[in-house]
């Protein structure tokens, strides 16, 4: 079966050059689901793994725009839409100079599997573009996203495809994309997820990715005894998903020790508490500055800038029990796994994607400790993005406790498809292949029962 993987990896690299991230996120996938087709051979003969891997649709498309000094800039903006077997494409906008097709593509084969973990109806996509929002305007920002939408529109829609924010895209660019999409259809409907509360937004949205990630968290501990009360976690990033992995980490009673910006990383022996939170959330949200400043406020903390050279990030090498990567993919390098071993985390959540490369993960998994896959740890954003879709249709708002209950039990039903999928194929404690083919199955099943479209 491996020379099954070792044939469809090269053919995936032939035919998508220059993809570094896409392939590592199908070789990932495929290795998992060698295990499903030595027991379903109907599924290898159907190739749904080949039809999964090329997207339905992709869309790339110039975005040009107009500065207030007149300049004109040229961006490039994005659409994959990966496969739409259970329900409309859905996933998020990523503004950020790293964005690249390749990078989108592996963003949106992951949501397949994500969104079909969730047990709602959703496909999976991802866009995006090269822009860069940090340091712009209020105004940039605005004209940016008019012009990314003046094309954007006409490929998406309710049922169609919604997208949602991701790295740089947050309430003001979900605010500025929908005013566009809305003038320019001129309709009122639930297109994108991650709106305001005034328009069409869902109570605890902004909190469902790190929420999510924490509530998962508490699922795996609990299957050893443990809570989270009294631990030291180690949290990467600052933005959307760090913020809210701190403020739920310090609710169950654990210890915040760390956050970073891509400039470098701030360590606090003393703990990240809620005072401290509200510093770096008026720090990042409202005066977009970066997390150097921390120390600034706080003098007991340490900065440490990133250094390139270096071949492992300083963030996680500190005594801790648990990690949280809530910043961007392949953060965390084999030497990096070794380090957070060494020091005594046993427990990992993943709120970003792909935070892990490919060779950390296999250290994870060969120490046995609690690695939780961004696939299922992070998927509580996209639950309720789901959940206010359904708000939407309804057009009936829900309470906060009414939305945190159902994500809460949303991350507890993923967690308990990942265990137990994972015992099903004769691999328990392996969250990576239990979220790989839990994801895989209900939408392998819908494709099988659409015929081949
Ligand atoms: P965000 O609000 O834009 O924050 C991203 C944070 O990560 C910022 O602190 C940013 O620092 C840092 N970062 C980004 N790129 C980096 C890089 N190349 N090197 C070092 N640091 C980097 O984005 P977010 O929504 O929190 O997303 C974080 C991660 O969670 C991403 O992997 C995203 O795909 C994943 N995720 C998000 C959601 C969601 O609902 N938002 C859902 C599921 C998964 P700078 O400000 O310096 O760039």
């Amino acid at each position: 079966m491996s020379d099954y993987v070792n044939e469809l990896m090269a053919e995936v690299k032939s035919k998508n050059p220059a993809e570094p991230e896409f392939h590592q996120a199908v070789q990932e996938v495929a290795e998992s689901l060698i295990l499903v087709f030595e027991r379903h051979p109907e599924y290898r003969a159907a190739r749904i793994l080949e039809r999964l891997i090329e997207p339905e649709r992709v869309i790339m498309f110039r975005v040009p725009w107009v500065d207030e000094q007149g300049e004109v800039h040229i961006n490039r903006g994005f659409r994959v839409e990966t496969n739409s077997a259970i329900g409309p494409y859905k996933g998020g906008l990523r503004f950020h100079p790293s964005v690249n097709l390749g990078i989108l593509k592996f963003l949106a084969f992951e949501q397949v599997f994500k969104n079909s973990l969730t047990t709602l109806p959703m496909g999976g996509g991802k866009g995006g573009s090269d822009f860069d929002p940090k340091g712009k305007s209020d105004l940039k920002i605005m004209r940016f996203c008019q012009a990314f939408m003046a094309e954007l529109f006409r490929h998406i829609g309710p049922d169609t495809d919604v997208p949602a924010g991701d790295i740089g895209v947050g309430g003001r660019e979900i605010g500025y994309l929908f005013g566009m999409y809305r003038k320019l259809r001129n309709e009122f409907t639930g297109v994108l997820t991650g709106k305001g509360l005034n328009w069409g937004g869902s109570l605890i949205r902004p909190e469902a990715t790190g929420y999510g990630a924490v509530y998962f968290a508490a699922e795996m501990i609990e299957t050893r005894g443990k809570t989270l009360e009294g631990k030291r976690c180690l949290v990467s990033g600052s933005g959307n998903v760090a913020q809210y992995t701190v403020e739920k980490i310090l609710q169950l009673g654990g210890k915040v020790l760390t956050l970073s910006d891509s400039n470098g990383s701030i360590y606090d022996e003393e703990g990240i508490d809620n005072e401290r939170l509200a510093y770096v959330m008026e720090l990042k949200n409202v005066r977009r500055g970066r997390i150097q400043e921390y120390v600034s406020k706080y003098k007991n903390a340490v900065y440490t800038p990133t250094d390139p050279k270096l071949d492992h990030n300083p963030l996680w090498d500190h005594k801790a029990d648990c990690a949280f990567p809530s910043a961007t993919q392949n953060e965390i390098s084999a030497r990096d796994a070794q380090n957070l071993l060494g020091n005594g985390v046993f427990l990992i959540s993943e709120g970003a994607n792909m935070p892990t490369t490919p060779e950390g993960v296999e250290i994870f998994l060969d120490a046995g400790v609690l690695y939780g896959p961004g696939k299922a740890a992070n998927a509580g954003g996209v639950a309720v993005s789901g959940l206010e879709m359904a708000q939407n249709s309804m057009r009936m708002p829900w309470t906060r406790e009414e939305v945190d209950n159902r994500l809460r039990l949303i991350m507890q039903s993923i967690h308990k498809t990942c265990v137990e999928t994972a015992v099903r194929f004769g691999t328990p404690g392996n969250y990576v292949n239990g979220a790989n083919i839990g994801g895989f199955l209900k939408v392998a099943d819908a494709m099988m029962d659409q015929g081949i479209v």
